[in-house]
This record gives structure tokens, C-alpha cells and sequence, in this order.
């Protein structure tokens, strides 16, 4: 053999019984048959056995079995970003003419795909009070397809009455899907509450470092598994085997951090409770927080954000400034990972009150809690 084509030929056979603790990660776009009998094709490599890099590697399977086991989902498709599971839905739910309903307190991007993105294909968006509970069902339409829900809600907090409104849809046939990013698929069980599809974005708690961008799409149902897996090998949405070997690990040390995150956050909440610089304090597990009887209700513990809402005698300003000042809290977006972020929202307006100016979150990492509370602390000193 030439050296040229020596160069291209997989190594002599290296020694069988290789183990380790760590899931390999399998690049590759071409998948091999042995012979034109076994070849295969389509996107349902669960069922068929392995057909192109597309749809899955050993290492995304890994990591997709895996939050399908975590989530009691028939099963997990893994996508780009938590923003592309978003329109993944959008785009497989709704076609022209349809209408979707979308809380008011969703994650901004996702009210965005469903005004602009589906919009412009002749959909109609609609935007809801998410405390609307069985309430839902008066807007209701012959052509509603999908329900967003968020639970809570991104900012703002609100935790939303799931199972009211799964109730409410499903008399009328109509897909429920939720934003489950802040429960990472474990702190509220949403197919045990009746939804169809569980979005996340696995780049917050489950990837968990802020190194990865990852989405996870998550059905109950068999037609919401035939008609995400048609739409997703239309639009070639791929996800990168480093990426998920990344989130792999992530999965591993899942539990501590949330632990320590939950027990984290409730201390400064509760901390802030005494403070007279703020009025509200929306946490989930806070009686303060829309929707907390809720969180009671369905959840089983709570995560590592949660925002304050400044007195009015602050302007703009001052609230921007308390955050300037703060050391250990960076600013910065997105949220779910070691270090602790925090972020001013000048703009920010919902269907029923403004926060314009006044709302300020955090996402609490794993440095000391006593450090943060101080550093919080200095802060509003200089507020007044
Ligand atoms: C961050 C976030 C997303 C989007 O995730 P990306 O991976 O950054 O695209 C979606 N929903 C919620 C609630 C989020 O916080």
C-alpha cells in the first residue's frame, strides 16, 4: 500500500475490553455499513440502528437516554441551544393559520420566535397572564395548536398552575409544551403533570460551568416523537459530541451543585426579605413570589435564581449603579453555572405590571454564601 493510502486506513485492531468511567466522544458525520443489505436510513436510529452523525453519535445517545430517563420521556432529542429546542416546537406545532398561546412571563426569545418567527408564516401568537390557571380555556380557538408554559416564569418568577391548564388544553386537543429549563428536568416533573413536550436549555444547571450552548427537546407522546423527529432532520439541527461529553460530565456532579445552589439562594433570598432597599422578593419557595402555592404544590426543591424588586424611591439609575458595584455577582446573561451572575432589567414590562427600572436577578454559583451576602450588602450600603 502506498503511504498515501496507508494514511487513510484505520490503525491495526487496538487490544478489545477497553473500559473506563467516562463516555467516549464519537465524532462523525459518515456512519459505515458493512454491506448495501445493512444499509440503513431515516432519523429513527432508536429503532433502526446507526445511520448518519445527524442524528446522534454513542455520546449524544449517552446523554439523550439519559435526560429521558431523568424526565420519564419516551424520549430526548438534543438540539444546538435551548433557544433552537424553542423553535423546534414552534415550528413543528404550527403551521399557517394555527394559534399559539405563550405566557407573558416567557423567556424573551421564546415570545420573539412565536410574534416574528411564526408570524411571518401566518400564525398568530398571543400572549397570556401565566396565573390564568383553568382560565386558559376561554382563550382557547378552533385553531389553537400550542401552549407555552414556563414555570416560573423567566424574571419575573411566576409559577404557573400546570395542570390546570394541561386540563384545559387537552379537552381541546391542543399540545402543551414547557420551558423547563429551571427545574433542569428534575425539580418539577412535568410529564407526571400531564405536559406533551419538555423543553431545556441543558447550557444552564445540567452543563452547569458556562463553557457549553445545548437544548434538549423531551416528548411524552408518540406523535409529538414522530412529528419533532420529522421536524428536526428537515431543519439539520446537530449537536456536537464535545458539547455533549461536556454535559456528560455535568450530569455527574448535577445533584451537589443544585443542592448547595438551592440552600445558597434561599439564605440570600431570605436575606433580602429584611431589607427595606427592596419591596418584593420573587422566589419560589418565598410566599412573596406569584404562583408560590404552586411551587408547593408540584415541586420538589428550587434552583439558583431569583430576582428583587427595588423600592420606587430608587430611580434607574441607583439600581443600575448597586449592580455595578457589586464584585463577586458578574454581570452577565444566562444563568446555571459556578460563578454567580446578576443582571438589571431597565426595560422590563409584563402584561399586568411594570418593573420597568426596578427588577434586578441573580443566579447564585458555589462561592461561599456568606461572601455573597457581603458583597450584596456593601452594595446597598452605598444605595442611599
Ligand atoms: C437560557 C434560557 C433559554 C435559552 O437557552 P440557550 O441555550 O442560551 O439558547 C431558554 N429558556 C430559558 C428559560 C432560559 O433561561
Amino acid at each position: 500500500m502506498d503511504w498515501r493510502t496507508k494514511l487513510l486506513q484505520s490503525a491495526p485492531a487496538t487490544p478489545a475490553g477497553f473500559e473506563s468511567l467516562v463516555a467516549a466522544t464519537h465524532r462523525a458525520s459518515t456512519v459505515v455499513f458493512p454491506s448495501m443489505d445493512e444499509v440503513r436510513e431515516g432519523w429513527r436510529q432508536s429503532e433502526v440502528g446507526y445511520v448518519y452523525g445527524i442524528y446522534g453519535t454513542p455520546t449524544s445517545d449517552e446523554l439523550a437516554t439519559r435526560i429521558a430517563a431523568l424526565e420519564g420521556a419516551r424520549h430526548t432529542f438534543l438540539v444546538p441551544s435551548g433557544q433552537s429546542a424553542i423553535a423546534l416546537v414552534d415550528l413543528t406545532f404550527c403551521k399557517p393559520g394555527d394559534h399559539v398561546l405563550v405566557p407573558g412571563s416567557a423567556y424573551g426569545p421564546n415570545v420573539e420566535a412565536a410574534e416574528t418567527l411564526l408570524g411571518r408564516y401566518g400564525v398568530e401568537a398571543e400572549l397570556y397572564n401565566p396565573m390564568i390557571g383553568a382560565g386558559i380555556a376561554s382563550l382557547i380557538r378552533e385553531n389553537t395548536t400550542l401552549i407555552w408554559c414556563e414555570s416560573p416564569g423567566s424574571i419575573t418568577m411566576e409559577v404557573q398552575d400546570i395542570p390546570a391548564i394541561v386540563a384545559a388544553a387537552h379537552a381541546r386537543n391542543v399540545v402543551v409544551a414547557i420551558d423547563n429549563t429551571y427545574a433542569s428536568g428534575v425539580l418539577f416533573d412535568a410529564f407526571a403533570h400531564g405536559v406533551d413536550v419538555s423543553v431545556q436549555a441543558l447550557t444552564k444547571y445540567i452543563g452547569g460551568h458556562s463553557d457549553i450552548l445545548l437544548g434538549s427537546v423531551s416528548v411524552a407522546t408518540q406523535d409529538a416523537y414522530e412529528r419533532i423527529g420529522d421536524m428536526r432532520r428537515t431543519l439539520g439541527l446537530s449537536v456536537s459530541p464535545d458539547e455533549c461529553s461536556l454535559a456528560l460530565r455535568g450530569l455527574q456532579t448535577l445533584a451537589v451543585r443544585m443542592d448547595r445552589i438551592e440552600a445558597s439562594t434561599l439564605e440570600i433570598a431570605e436575606w433580602f426579605t429584611s431589607r427595606d432597599e427592596v419591596n418584593v422578593v420573587l422566589h419560589p419557595a418565598l410566599p412573596s413570589c406569584v404562583g408560590h402555592e404552586f411551587w408547593k404544590r408540584d415541586f420538589t426543591g428550587s434552583a439558583g435564581i431569583f430576582s428583587v424588586l427595588f423600592d420606587p424611591r430608587f430611580t434607574t439609575g441607583q439600581v443600575n449603579a448597586f449592580v455595578d458595584r457589586l464584585k463577586l455577582f458578574r454581570i452577565g446573561w444566562s444563568w446555571g453555572g459556578v460563578n454567580s451572575l446578576v443582571m438589571a432589567y431597565p426595560t422590563l414590562t409584563r402584561i399586568d405590571e411594570k418593573y420597568h427600572g426596578r427588577i434586578v436577578r441573580f443566579s447564585v454559583g458555589l462561592e461561599d454564601v456568606a461572601d455573597l451576602i457581603e458583597d450584596i450588602s456593601h452594595s446597598l450600603a452605598s444605595m442611599k
